[in-house]
């Protein structure tokens, strides 16, 4: 998607803090961080969100949670615990429109959300 500012990302088009990347999936840091830690988690591929996700997608899945846990553990946050969010759609907040994880952790952070 040429106006996907994601996808831009993946491409090298604009600059991003990546922390882990590979053939399928990319990780970089928020730029308006939430938390001590807060990473995003994307396919490479644009999907715009979790209702387009099904059973063909669960490899993808796999990866994408995997590389969640790494980041989780490299950032120290294994054992303290951390947050994983999506937002879906206008009224779950999401402003990007390409699927992403946030890996929000680092301080003790409350319930419910806003
Ligand atoms: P959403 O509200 O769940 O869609 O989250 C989108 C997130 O993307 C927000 O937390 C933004 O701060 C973040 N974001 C938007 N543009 C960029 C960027 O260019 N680099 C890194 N993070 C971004």
């Amino acid at each position: 998607m040429s106006d996907c500012i994601f996808c831009k990302i993946v491409k090298g088009d604009v600059p991003s803090e990546k922390v882990y990347e590979d053939e399928s999936v990319l990780a970089f840091k928020d730029i308006h961080a939430q938390a001590p830690v807060h990473l995003l988690v994307i396919p490479k591929a644009h999907i715009p969100s979790v209702r387009e996700l099904g059973e063909k997608d669960g490899a993808l899945l796999g990866r994408i949670f995997s590389t969640i846990n790494r980041l989780a553990e490299e950032n120290g946050l294994a054992e303290r615990g951390f947050r994983i969010v999506n937002n879906c759609g206008e009224e779950g907040g999401q402003t990007v429109h390409h699927i992403h994880f946030h890996l929000l952790g680092g301080r003790s952070l409350t319930w419910p959300p806003g």
